[in-house]
């Protein structure tokens, strides 16, 4: 399985970061081994001093698909989680410097946390799903879909042009507002609503 994630898909992310808002979805790749499942703490990587967190609603893909049409979009993931999508910021800002690509910023080992999944029938309105992310019991980013760039079904649609997807592939749809630093010691849980789904340590 791959996991495809988004950047910048919330306008008021985007200006925090100080780049622009883009034109069309800004896509990077991370591989299986970044996945941390079933709330296991996550362990500081060694080579960056500033692992931030950005919590993103993550889409499950239900099968195999290219090419898709925006409208036709909705039949091809039938699952809603969330995620953290680690990013070693130190190191994402020198590989942005130079051009060079962001993988090893973006695609280590355990940069990819998950939670438990929900049934996309649990949400009515694909465009008004709120999420968090408290870290020691303090809310540090709120997200809403109303707020998002491209929507669900517009990413899907993108994304699906130049990879086929696959059943089980996953995809990040970007983050809100707030991103910051993690630090050892750090109680990281994400929710839907109300509904915590993810929850774990910094060790
Ligand atoms: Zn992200």
């Amino acid at each position: 399985m791959k996991i495809i994630c988004i950047g910048r898909n919330y306008a008021e992310h985007a200006k925090e970061m100080n780049a622009p808002v883009p034109s069309e979805p800004i896509l990077f790749l991370k591989p299986e081994t970044a996945l941390l499942q079933k709330n296991l703490p996550f362990y500081y990587p060694e080579f960056s001093k500033e692992i931030h967190h950005e919590v993103e609603l993550v889409l499950k893909i239900s099968k195999m698909g290219r090419h898709i049409e925006p409208m036709f979009a909705n039949r091809y993931y039938d699952e809603i989680g969330i995620g953290i999508d680690f990013t070693a910021r130190d190191i994402q800002m020198k590989c942005k410097e130079k051009g060079l690509p962001w993988e090893k910023a973006k695609a280590f080992d355990h940069s990819a946390p998950i939670g438990k999944f929900l049934p996309k029938s649990r949400f009515p309105l694909m465009d008004d799903i709120d999420f968090h992310l408290n870290i020691n019991g303090k809310k540090v980013q709120h997200g809403n879909t109303k707020d998002l760039l491209f929507t669900f079904d517009n990413l899907i649609a993108y994304a699906s042009t130049f990879f086929t997807l696959k059943k089980g592939d996953l995809i990040f749809t970007g983050t809100p507002v707030g991103v910051g630093p993690v630090e050892i010691g750090d109680w990281l849980e994400a929710y839907i609503g109300n509904e915590k789904l993810l929850a774990f340590e910094i060790k």
